[in-house]
């Protein structure tokens, strides 16, 4: 017995030592090169590997329930079985601070990174997007246009929700284009949607939707003087080293997207606009 614990003792030791030679053996440069597959390891050989990805794929979603003929609509079953290869593939969803952390202070991310997002706070995203998430232990961020559609989910709702992995972020107050509106007018949607969002949940809300996908270079500067880090879009892409943290790319799902496009849209970055 004592012979078999000095094994298995030995064992551990020798790997730990591994692990710190490893570590010693790289330099910084190696650590923080964009695009290197540089697997850092922690203090313990065991620890969660991390990389510095080429780009990061943000999903975007919308409603999910029976509207075939409707794209900006996913099916439950379709998008459960997306989960599910999230899952089984070793994909890592990430916050949208890490998502800025890697842009703003290349910081390296879990291995294989996602962000999965969900615009205009729809039922379905409480009743069916929210126990598939949880499920898998994954972090996901809502858009939620406090004004227009602060009937659909309730606060104690959104707590839930948050209180489960998910970033409740702002999508202005009333959905209105922000390039069609005013600077002051910009400035009442970002600062209402903010400081409701803040009281409501006990948050610093920093994370922003265009409606529509629509700004003007007066709501980047709006944004930022209300200490917003991270806007996104509905322009096609990954998220890419040395982007702006207040005009990201996201990437389309709804019907039209199935298994084969889901894994092409994660795994290339010119995938296929369908
Ligand atoms: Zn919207």
């Amino acid at each position: 017995m004592k012979r078999k614990l000095f094994i298995v003792g030995t064992f551990i030791a020798l790997i730990a030592l591994i692990g710190v030679f490893y570590q010693q053996g790289r330099t910084p440069d190696q650590q923080s090169k964009p695009g290197a597959a540089s697997i850092v390891m922690k203090s313990s050989p065991f620890a969660e590997a991390k990389a510095f990805p080429p780009g990061v794929p943000v999903l975007m979603y919308h409603s999910i329930g029976e509207e075939p003929n409707n794209d900006a609509v996913i099916s439950k079953e379709r998008f459960v079985e997306q989960m599910k290869y999230l899952h089984e593939s070793g994909y890592h969803p990430v916050s949208l601070d890490d998502l800025h952390d890697y842009l703003a202070l290349k910081k390296e991310l879990p291995l294989k990174p996602v962000v999965i997002t969900f615009d205009d706070g729809y039922r379905d995203t409480y009743e069916i997007a929210m126990p598939v998430l949880k499920q898998y232990g994954f972090r996901s961020v809502l858009f939620f246009p406090v004004g227009k559609d602060g009937g659909r989910l309730s606060w104690a709702e959104l707590r839930e929700m948050k209180a489960s992995g998910m970033e409740i972020a702002s999508h202005s107050y009333n959905h209105r284009s922000m390039d069609g509106l005013s600077r002051a007018e910009q400035a009442q949607e970002i600062q209402n949607s903010k400081k409701t969002l803040d009281q409501n949940l006990n948050q610093n809300t920093r994370w922003f939707c265009y409606p529509n996908g629509r700004y003007g270079p007066e709501t980047l500067e709006l944004l930022k003087a209300n200490g917003f880090t991270v806007a996104v879009t509905t322009e096609p892409g990954w998220v890419k080293p040395g982007d702006h943290p207040l005009t990201l790319r996201r990437i389309w799902m709804g019907n039209s997207v199935d298994l084969k496009h889901f894994e092409e849209r994660l795994t290339r970055e010119k995938y296929s606009i369908l």
